[in-house]
C-alpha cells in the first residue's frame, strides 16, 4: 500500500470575518506570520526533500483559517503554486479547509481549475443554538447547502465537528454525527474543545460560565462518534487536536492550552477504550467465569488492545480478574479481531490442582 503524506500549510486567521469563541487561530497553527507564496514554497520544498519514498502519495493541505475567505489573489497564488507541484508529478493532490458559508458555485469552479481534490468544512455542531453560542456566524443549513454543492462538483467532502462546545451535550454531539452521516462525507475530524489562551472561551472559563469536558467524558463521547462514523465506512482522519509546542499539556510553559481534555495520545485513548468494551462485551456474553482471554489482532492494533500504559490489561485484571493475552496475526484485517476465552475459572482451578498433585508426587519420590 502506498504511504500517504500531507504537507500542511497553515494559513492563519487571514480574512476570517468571524471570531469563534474557541479559536485563536494564530496559537493553534503555531504560526504568528501571515502566509505568503514564498513561505509556502519553502515549506513544500522542505517536506519534499525529506520524503524519500518514491511511491508516496503526497497532498498539499491548506489548513488553518478559512481558505476560501482569504483575499482571492492570495488564494490563487497559493493554489497556483500547489498546482505546479501537481503538474510536475511531485504532489498528487490539493486539499483545503474552510467555513460552510464561504462556499458557492463560483468558488468551487475556481478550486476545480486548480485541481483541488478535497474540501473540509468546519461544521462543529448541527445545532443552530450551539453554533450561535459559539459565535460561529453560520447555521447548519449553510453546512447542508455547502456539503451538497461540494459533492455535486465532484470534490471529496470532509467534515470537522467538536465535542464539548458551550451548552452542547452528548446527545447534541450524537445528533451532529447523525446529521453529518446523512450528508455523506468521505472523512471526518473530531475535536474535543480545548480552552486556548486569548479566546472568548478562556474568558468564560475564568468567569466560571464554561466548564470544559473532563477527559474521561470526552473519551466516552468520542468513542460513540467513532463507532457511528466507522459503521458507515467514513474515514476518521483525526480524533483530538495534534500536539505541537502550543497544543500541549497546560502545565508546559509554551502551551497555549489553558484547560480541557488534552492528552497527547487522545485518539489512542479512544480506540483503546473501544477495544476494552469489545473484550468486556465478549466476557459478559458468556455464561462462564472467565480467567484468561486471548485477543488476536493485526499488529497495527496491538498497542490499542493493550491500551495506553497497559491500561486495558490493568483494568481487566482489577475489575474482572481476567488476564489478557495478546496475539498478533497479520492475516487479520486492521480493526478486526478474534477474541477467545482461553481459560475459565474451572480450568484454572483444575490447573492449580494438577500442579499441587505434581508437587505431591515429586515430594513422595524423594
Ligand atoms: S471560522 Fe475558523 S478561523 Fe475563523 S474564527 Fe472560526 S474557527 Fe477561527
Amino acid at each position: 500500500m502506498k504511504h500517504q503524506y500531507i504537507i500542511p500549510i497553515f494559513v492563519p486567521h487571514l480574512g476570517c470575518p468571524n471570531d469563534c469563541i474557541f479559536c485563536n487561530q494564530k496559537s493553534i497553527s503555531g504560526q504568528k506570520k501571515n502566509m505568503t507564496k514564498e513561505e509556502a514554497k519553502k515549506i513544500i520544498d522542505n517536506y519534499l526533500e525529506h520524503i524519500k519514498d518514491d511511491e508516496a502519495q503526497i497532498e498539499i493541505a491548506f489548513f488553518g483559517g478559512s481558505f476560501t475567505a482569504i483575499e482571492e489573489t492570495l488564494q490563487n497564488e497559493l493554489l497556483e503554486l500547489a498546482y505546479e507541484y501537481v503538474k510536475k508529478g511531485k504532489v498528487e493532490s490539493i486539499r483545503i479547509s474552510t467555513r460552510p458559508d464561504c462556499i458557492n458555485k463560483n468558488i468551487l469552479k475556481r478550486l476545480k481549475k486548480y485541481k483541488v481534490k478535497t474540501i473540509e468544512l468546519g461544521v462543529q455542531s448541527s445545532n443552530n443554538y450551539i453554533l450561535k453560542r459559539a459565535n460561529r456566524g453560520h447555521t447548519f443549513e449553510d453546512v447542508k447547502k455547502a456539503s451538497k454543492l461540494i459533492r455535486f462538483y465532484g470534490f471529496r467532502l470532509g467534515h470537522q465537528m467538536m465535542v464539548g462546545l458551550p451548552e452542547s451535550t452528548r446527545i447534541d454531539e450524537i445528533n451532529t454525527a447523525k446529521a453529518l452521516i446523512k450528508l455523506k462525507p468521505k472523512m471526518v475530524r473530531i475535536y474535543p474543545v480545548l480552552v486556548v489562551k486569548n479566546t472568548k472561551l478562556e474568558q468564560e472559563y475564568k468567569e466560571g460560565t464554561y466548564e470544559p469536558l473532563p477527559l474521561p467524558q470526552a473519551i466516552e463521547t468520542c468513542k460513540e462518534l467513532v463507532r457511528m462514523f466507522a459503521d458507515k465506512k467514513i474515514d476518521i482522519i483525526r480524533v483530538g487536536l495534534q500536539s505541537t509546542d502550543e497544543i500541549a499539556d497546560p502545565s508546559q510553559e509554551k502551551s497555549e492550552v489553558v484547560a480541557g481534555p488534552y492528552h497527547p495520545a487522545f485518539r489512542q485513548l479512544v480506540e483503546s477504550a473501544m477495544w476494552y468494551d469489545a473484550i468486556v462485551g465478549k466476557i459478559k456474553r458468556l455464561n462462564v467465569k472467565v480467567k484468561e482471554v486471548e485477543v488476536k489482532v493485526n499488529p497495527i492494533d496491538a498497542n490499542n488492545v493493550i491500551g495506553h500504559k497497559k491500561e486495558n490489561v490493568k483494568k481487566l485484571k482489577e475489575y474482572y480478574d481476567v488476564d489478557l493475552v495478546l496475539k498478533q496475526d497479520e492475516t487479520i484485517k486492521q480493526g478486526k479481531s478474534k477474541i477467545e476465552v482461553t481459560k475459565t475459572f474451572k480450568d484454572f482451578a483444575y490447573e492449580e490442582k494438577e500442579e499441587e498433585e505434581r508437587k505431591e508426587v515429586s515430594k513422595s519420590k524423594k
